[in-house]
């Protein structure tokens, strides 16, 4: 199968090509985001493999139907950058990695919320500058804290059971509730609880769930006013889950103890790339980032060698059972 590849990366190549060497794939590489603007570039391949921030919108699609490419293989577990139905309408199939390391983001989401409690950044700067003062960097304990997990799927759970490890009292929401996960919890003497107990009562709050029009900023205004003023939220699950502009004005009001990110709403423009020399344009990130107590990460929670490498070995699996089948088990479909 000939598959054009955007927003790609060293990585990306490394890993494909090695892998690839089993399938015979023809891959093409470009490093630009795929949207309606660069469609043009898939002309010829049969496939166009794309990323957490590629746009696939009704036009980017129409554009690559009419140039003859029928699959989308997306490299990322989400897929709320494809517009499924306009996929669906112009024959297009859609598959995905819907699950290669979800210990990965777990972790990650983990590392965050020591890093930001326990001030590591400000400390590593701080040792390295010959200041051995404390002041500043007082954290709290997470054993018997409770910490609010929205969204307790393949990710969720994993750091809902981390956390318990820790001490935590864990408070889980889920409209489709993991059983297992619910007894243990119960066990642990945390739970499942409604959103709004969960805003109430965490003094740590992870997101976990899907970005769609029902979570998009789920954490908005109205959530800053229950929740408690010391609360750390942490997102490592898509940007668009937290409205951003409510977040800035909840930091600035001291309605929030701390936020680490992993994702941001226009990430798009920002991430997986150098800026470094480079006019940042965007006012509310660079505001996020004077806070002292905000913690960026730019998407890597899922970059680890081997979640990297179930990516691969996965999408082209994808491909291979879409050109041989015609089918795929990791198919997407409009629900
Ligand atoms: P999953 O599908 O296994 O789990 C998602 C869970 O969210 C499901 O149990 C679902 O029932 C629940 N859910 C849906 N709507 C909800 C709501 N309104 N409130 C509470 N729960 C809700 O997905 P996953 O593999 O655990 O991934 C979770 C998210 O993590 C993905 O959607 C993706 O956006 C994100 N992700 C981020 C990275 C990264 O590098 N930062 C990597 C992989 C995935």
């Amino acid at each position: 199968m000939r598959v054009a590849f955007f927003s790609t990366q060293t990585y990306d190549r490394t890993f494909f090509d090695r892998l690839n060497s089993s399938h015979g794939h023809e891959l093409i590489w470009f490093d630009t985001h795929l949207n309606q603007k660069t469609a043009a570039l898939a002309a010829g391949a049969e496939a166009v493999c794309v990323f957490v921030n590629d746009t696939l919108d009704a036009s980017t699609l129409e554009t690559l139907s009419a140039l003859g490419v029928r699959f989308v293989a997306l490299r990322c577990a989400g897929f709320n950058n494809v517009d499924l139905p306009a996929a669906a309408g112009l024959g297009m199939t859609v598959v995905r990695v819907p699950e290669y390391s979800p210990y990965a983001v777990a972790e990650h989401a983990v590392a965050l919320i020591l890093a930001l409690n326990r001030r590591i950044p400000r400390a590593y700067n701080r040792v390295r500058d010959g200041n051995f003062k404390l002041d500043g960097l007082m954290g709290f304990d997470l054993h018997g804290k409770t910490v609010g997990v929205v969204g307790t799927g393949k990710i969720g759970a994993i750091f809902a059971r981390i956390m318990l490890g820790f001490g935590c009292r864990v408070l889980a929401v889920d409209p489709y509730p993991d059983l297992t996960l619910k007894s243990d919890l119960e066990a642990a003497g945390s739970g499942y609880a409604e959103l709004a107990q969960v805003f109430a009562e965490s003094d740590v709050l992870s997101l976990h769930c899907p970005l769609n029009k029902h979570t998009h900023h789920l954490i908005d205004a109205a959530a800053f006013g229950t929740s408690k003023s010391t609360l750390m939220l942490v997102n490592t699950s898509r940007g668009a889950l937290v409205d951003t502009t409510a977040l800035i004005q909840a930091l600035k009001q001291g309605r929030i103890g701390s936020v680490a990110l992993d994702v941001y709403e226009e990430e798009a423009e920002l991430f997986f790339a150098d800026h470094s020399a480079s006019l940042i344009q965007d006012d509310e990130f660079m505001r996020l980032l004077t806070f002292p107590n905000v913690l960026i990460t730019a998407h890597q929670a899922f970059f680890t060698e081997e979640a990297v490498e179930s990516i691969a070995t996965i999408t082209l699996q994808n491909m291979s059972d879409l050109q041989d089948r015609g089918k795929c088990s990791n198919e997407v479909v409009a629900s």
